[in-house]
């Protein structure tokens, strides 16, 4: 079901209980007036012929009674019985009037409680009278005739107005239903324009301040984020093909000038080398990009086994000098730990290790003294690793986007290096919940402080 529809049946379901209850309210107090004011009615007419009856020793009381002078107005109908306490009729203005609940209304006069009830369209009244020696019970009885078409004129006017308001609601329901979820239809039919090839489209976002505006905003925000990524998608993919061409000319070309002519085992041994590096930078390549895909496909790590920092600093330090000779690793403890406890972080140690020889290559291969200082630490309840070199420095513009996969810094590019490794060593440290921070200045050097929960 639609929601205009939803919300129209709300609003008549609503407004039709409202006027329910406020028409048997109506009714109901309507009826109540009426049934009371003619039992006062009823109540000094039946007085009035008990007085005639027993005070005035007047038998033949009818004449008087259709008469009906010097007494209330006669009433529709009206009869009256006057009863001992014993039930001896002492008077009937109509001897055909067969009463069933006569037992009743004694009892309760005696009691000395009035008795209002109905029987089929007349009301009855029943009240006792004293002439000072003797207690009598009087009971009249007539019908409210006036009263009672006033309420069937009720009845029907409540009925009239209770339908016209349920037509009225059901058609204002409808134009306001429609009017409250227009911007709703709007920000439908826009987001129905918007394909793959159309993302830079947006909704509107009408005064941006009310739900609606605020879902429209919402929704731009979240299509800004997907047309960047998409665009990020598309970079990398270009920037990989890119990079894994690149080697793959070199090695092409390497090859047909080698088949041009026969050569000497030196010259063989020489491309050979020369091809085989080629091919060791993809597989490097290839390497990180299997990995970049791998974690952004696992997301943050849960359940992980707990390994301590400085066990896989000393390791990268190992690996990378044994491939590096030239590099300077520094490694030392921050001065403000005191527990072993502290530096415990629970995750993959192929990947911390591979993150972290990733920032020592790149402090080593940016310095000219090809060194770099490691600090690791705790603060609260985090692991604090810090690399410092004293390198080229990253220019400003370019700190924000160097973790973006294949972005490399305008000064960086006379160094080997395919940009892609800051992106693993970010993608490594969000899955393991960990924060990265770059602060550097051209031509002083390069801070990067990696932050870790503790386990
Ligand atoms: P690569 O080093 O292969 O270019 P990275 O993703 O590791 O790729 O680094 C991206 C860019 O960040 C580098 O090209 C460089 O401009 C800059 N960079 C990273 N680390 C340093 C550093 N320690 N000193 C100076 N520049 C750095």
């Amino acid at each position: 079901m639609q929601i205009r529809t939803r919300l129209t049946l709300q609003f008549l379901l609503i407004g039709g209980i409202i006027m329910l209850i406020a028409s048997i309210a109506i009714y109901y107090s309507n009826a109540n007036f009426r049934r009371n004011d003619f039992n006062s009615l009823l109540r000094s007419r039946a007085v009035s012929v008990a007085k005639l009856v027993l005070d005035s020793y007047e038998y033949n009381a009818n004449l008087i009674l259709r008469s009906g002078s010097g007494y209330p107005n006669r009433l529709p109908e009206e009869k009256y019985m006057i009863l001992s306490f014993d039930k001896d009729t002492l008077y009937t203005s109509d001897k055909f009037w067969k009463l069933n609940e006569i037992n009743y209304i004694i009892g309760q006069v005696k009691a000395d409680k009035e008795v209002i009830l109905r029987q089929d369209q007349f009301e009855v009244l029943g009240i006792s009278h004293s002439t000072g020696l003797y207690n009598f019970a009087v009971i009249g009885a007539a019908i409210d005739k006036d009263g009672l078409l006033h309420m069937k004129k009720l009845r029907i006017i409540l009925i009239i107005v209770c339908l016209i308001s349920l037509i009225s609601f059901s058609i204002a329901g409808w134009f306001y239903s429609g009017r409250a979820l227009k911007p709703i239809s709007d920000v439908v039919s826009n987001v129905d324009d918007i394909t793959i090839t159309s993302l830079n489209l947006r909704v509107p976002e009408g005064n941006g301040a009310d739900e609606i505006g605020r879902l429209a905003k919402t929704f731009n925000k979240m299509l800004e984020r997907l047309e960047t990524s998409f665009a990020m998608q598309k970079n990398f993919i270009a920037n990989a093909s890119h990079e894994l061409r690149t080697p793959l000319t070199s090695i092409n070309g390497q090859i047909e000038v080698l088949m041009m002519k026969d050569r000497t085992a030196d010259e063989y041994k020489s491309a050979l080398g020369s091809v085989l590096e080629d091919i060791r930078s993809m597989i490097d390549l290839s390497n990180r990009l299997l990995l970049i895909a791998r974690t952004s496909a696992e997301g943050p790590s849960g359940q992980s086994p707990k390994i301590r920092i400085d066990e896989i600093l000393w390791q990268a330090q190992e690996e990378m000098k044994k491939f590096n000779p030239s590099f300077h690793i520094n490694i030392s403890p921050d001065s403000s730990l005191t527990d072993s406890e502290q530096i415990i972080v629970a995750g993959d140690e192929y990947l911390l290790k591979t993150a972290i020889s990733n920032l020592i290559e790149n402090a080593c291969k940016y310095s000219s003294d090809n060194s770099v200082e490691i600090k690791f630490g705790s603060t609260d309840r985090w692991i604090k690793v810090i690399f410092e070199d004293r390198g080229i420095g990253i220019p400003e513009d370019d700190i924000k986007k160097i973790i973006e996969p294949f972005y490399r810094g305008n000064n960086a590019i006379s160094y080997p290096g395919t940009g892609i490794g800051l992106s693993l060593v970010n993608q490594i440290i969000k899955n393991h919940n960990g924060t990265i921070k770059i602060t550097s200045e051209v031509g002083v050097g390069t801070k990067i402080t990696l932050l870790l929960p503790s386990a």
